[in-house]
């Protein structure tokens, strides 16, 4: 039997190892929360929807506390998390040498970065379009339906890959197996480096960051220097098609009474992903001899706002 983990169980990680769980497959709950750990030992994970409230039962443990090795481990911290997590798990010998070490965490490069830590042939890379929220320790609220894309990192084909994908399927997750997974993740990230920052900067809702009549003017540049920066990596993205997939989430029957998550995460006092986002592309644009000054200024923008809102 598959032996799964999922390490950073907040938000999201709760609500695809929950699923995974009721699913009838063996997960276990990696987090650093103390108090949601605890919540979840003693009461189970709660579960709100949009039509009702149910428990599932689960178990979780710090990471200090975990035992055995695992198949699968899920890597869901935020981006700024995940090498100490993963770091934390080698130490532990939670990783075993078959184990596939994957995430879906929004951002660029962690492919590069988990190699850093484990062969390269052990990461697997997804893509997904489920969300998700926290209640409180122990609590989650889940809302609408998603998909998942995923694909291991270095591109070779992998009976692990068919396995994570049934696994994700049993669990009604809507996953299928790409063979570009790289080409989806740019392109969220992209969505992601625009929106997050811009409504982060200017603290409004994406409809308000729309209805400015020059949107467009703000939002191109951005685009235009990621779609170059992915170009030298190898990626081909459609910058039309991308302006067209933003400009699609400002009415308000779509996601334009949301604040985007980086605004949540700053506002309330947390650090955000930028330098996953923005200060990646610009990272990779340094590299690739490509100027990259919107996403450089949007990337101190949030920096600037983070040294105010973080305590
Ligand atoms: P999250 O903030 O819910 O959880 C991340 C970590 O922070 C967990 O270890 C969690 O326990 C901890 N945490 C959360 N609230 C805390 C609190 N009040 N006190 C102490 N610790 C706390 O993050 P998430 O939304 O699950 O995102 C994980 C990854 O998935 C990110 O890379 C994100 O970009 C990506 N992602 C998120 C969503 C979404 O809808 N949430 C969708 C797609 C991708």
């Amino acid at each position: 039997m598959t032996k799964i983990a999922i390490a950073g169980a907040g938000a999201m990680g709760s609500r695809i190892g929950s699923y995974i769980k009721q699913a009838g497959y063996d997960v276990t709950l990696i987090d650093t929360w103390p108090d949601h750990v605890q919540a979840i030992n003693n009461k189970g994970l709660e579960v709100q929807t949009e039509t009702n409230t149910y428990i599932v039962d689960i178990p979780a443990v710090l990471p200090k506390d975990v035992t055995g090795a695992f198949d699968l481990i899920i890597i869901l911290t935020k981006s700024m998390q995940s090498e100490e997590m993963i770091h934390q798990l080698k130490d532990k010998g939670a990783i075993h040498q078959d184990t596939a070490i994957l995430t879906m965490m929004n951002g660029l490069g962690h492919d590069e970065r988990f190699a850093k830590i484990v062969p390269r042939e052990q990461v697997f890379l997804a893509v997904t379009m489920w969300t998700a929220g926290m209640r409180g320790p122990g609590q989650i609220l889940l809302e609408g339906q998603g998909s998942i894309e995923l694909q291991r990192a270095d591109g070779q084909a992998d009976q692990r890959t068919e396995t994570i994908n049934q696994i994700f399927n049993d669990a009604g997750l809507n996953s299928k197996i790409s063979d570009n997974v790289f080409q989806s993740i740019w392109s969220k990230a992209t969505l992601n480096s625009v929106l997050n920052p811009l409504c982060s900067i200017l603290n409004k809702t994406i409809y308000e960051f729309g209805s400015y009549e020059h949107a467009r003017a703000m939002v191109t540049p951005v685009i235009d220097e990621i779609v170059a920066v992915a170009k030298a990596r190898n990626v081909e993205l459609d910058g039309a098609a991308l302006l067209e997939k933003i400009e699609a989430a400002y009415p308000k029957e779509t996601q334009g009474l949301h604040y985007p998550s980086m605004h949540q995460d700053l506002y309330n006092g947390r650090y955000t992903e930028v330098d996953y986002l923005n200060g990646q592309i610009s990272k990779y644009g340094r590299e690739a001899n490509i100027p990259t000054p919107n996403n450089d200024m949007l990337t101190h923008l949030i920096h600037q706002l983070e040294m105010r809102y973080v305590k």
